[in-house]
């Protein structure tokens, strides 16, 4: 039984090896072509004016005059090769006046969003929340509590004062749908052998 996952399926291409080149990002960032998905306060914006509700992408020069300070997260690249980032734009008090947002764009709680998303639309908008989210938990150093920068177009962040690098990371975990019942089960031990540690692995 064929079973869609929503927030899974995310088409974009992470461009692992283009990331980790902050003058590439920085001309992406700033191109013409690229594409933005703003997020104010965790909240997406979704573009219910024609037809069904998609992701609502908005070009550089809107999202260029807000002028909003936070660095844009690099999502990847979509199948015509151009840049898709999302933004913080929740220092933006009244975004939908800031924005002149048309009728039918409005930003929406990201998890009721994602029921009328299409599937593709809600694995980029995981990606987006959950990045901008750890983001925005993730400030400060745990090592030193300095204060940390973005880097890798939002994949990692650095302490300059101690050097402590933390990456961002799908969490991986393993489903199984039984095809003759239409419901998850999610495997786990009796006991936690490694209480105390550190939890599992990034992959
Ligand atoms: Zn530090």
């Amino acid at each position: 039984m064929a079973v869609d996952h929503t927030f899974a399926g995310n088409p974009l291409d992470r461009a692992d090896v283009r990331r980790r080149d902050p003058a590439w990002l920085a001309a992406a960032a700033h191109s013409t072509e690229a594409r933005y998905l703003p997020l104010w306060q965790l909240n997406v914006l979704v573009d219910a004016g024609l037809g069904p509700a998609t992701l609502g992408w908005l070009d550089t020069a809107t999202i260029e005059r807000l002028g909003v300070e936070q660095p844009p997260i690099f999502l990847g690249l979509d199948h015509k090769d151009r840049p898709c980032f999302t933004l913080d734009i929740s220092e933006v008090a009244d975004p939908h006046h800031e924005l002149a947002l048309p009728e039918g764009l409005a930003f929406q709680e990201s998890r009721g969003a994602a029921m009328s998303l299409p599937q593709a639309d809600t694995g980029i908008l995981a990606q987006a929340r959950a990045q901008v989210g750890w983001h925005r938990s993730h400030r400060f150093c745990s090592a030193c509590g300095e204060q940390t920068v973005m880097q890798k177009g939002g994949h990692q962040r650095h302490c300059d004062a101690c050097g402590t690098d933390r990456a961002t990371g799908p969490w991986c975990a393993l489903v199984c749908f039984p095809p003759w019942r239409a419901s998850l089960i999610r495997g786990k031990r009796s006991r936690r052998r490694c209480a105390g540690r550190s939890g599992k692995r990034r992959g």
